[in-house]
């Protein structure tokens, strides 16, 4: 079983999500286990302030260490093996798929979800192993950003989808963007389903798929192709279809 906490002020926004359609039936299922810690359960003053305003001046509320060192202690005092510990912030280092596969080996993650200006350094130098960013824009908190990290990698847990081939021939998986999908009817306001994907030849089925991988990425991220891995046969036919 693969366990991932989150330290957060909102676990009843994250537990809303987290426990709905594949990765709610995979928890349910015993093959994920996903705990919420609410880091205002560690405040002390009696409004259960876990902000306060920055040293130095300037706008916002920054997140205090104490409740969040205290929140992480709760959770790691009862392990013998440390979890790896990820703060989600947009100076982190940006996430991808291969990072979901690194991610998806580890046993055990910690996230940590900061709010308002974000959290105190000290905190992040004290329990923190690295920062993922979810891209290049800041959102209010990183509730969000935890909860795509753990659909991602989730999802690559054995057993969590029907089967492996779910995600291997997906975008990004390989290196490439995903074939075109259809699904019944075969006709649909006049368009209709390419035919090789009807005449049950699995070979021609393969080559056609493969090639609209490979036409698609050309297409809508050409950059990818410099890093996909690709067949003698797959660089030829790119060749041919380079647009002028
Ligand atoms: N003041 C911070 C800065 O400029 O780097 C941004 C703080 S942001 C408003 C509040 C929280 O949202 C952050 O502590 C982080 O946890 C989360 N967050 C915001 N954007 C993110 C992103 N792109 N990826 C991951 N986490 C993000």
């Amino acid at each position: 079983m693969k366990r991932y906490d989150c330290l957060t002020l909102f676990p009843d926004m994250m537990r809303a999500v987290l426990g709905e359609s594949i990765i709610g039936r995979a928890a349910a299922a015993g093959i994920l286990d996903i705990r919420m810690h609410n880091i205002r359960d560690y405040a002390h003053d009696k409004h259960r302030h876990v902000d306060d305003v920055p040293y130095g001046g300037g706008t916002g509320m920054v997140m205090q260490p104490g409740p969040i060192y205290e929140a992480y202690h709760a959770v790691v005092d009862e392990l013998e093996t440390k979890p790896r510990v990820i703060y989600l912030s947009p100076q982190g280092r940006v996430f991808d798929q291969q990072i979901a596969k690194e991610l998806a080996k580890e046993d055990h993650l910690l996230f940590l979800c900061g709010h308002y200006e974000g959290v105190d350094e000290r905190i992040l130098e004290e329990i923190v192993d690295e920062e993922l960013s979810i891209g290049d824009f800041v959102l209010t908190g990183g509730e969000i950003p935890a909860m795509a990290v753990i659909d991602a990698v989730a999802r690559l847990v054995p057993g969590v989808l029907a089967s492996e081939e779910s995600y291997q021939e997906e975008s990004h998986y390989s290196g490439l963007l995903e074939y075109p999908q259809y699904t019944r009817p075969p006709e649909f306001l006049g368009r209709t389903v390419p035919e090789v994907l009807l005449s049950g030849h699995h070979a021609n089925i393969a080559q056609w798929r493969r090639e609209q991988a490979l036409l698609r990425t050309l297409h809508k991220r050409p950059d990818m192709l410099a890093r996909a891995e690709l067949t003698e046969q797959d660089r030829a036919f790119l060749q041919k279809n380079m647009p002028d």
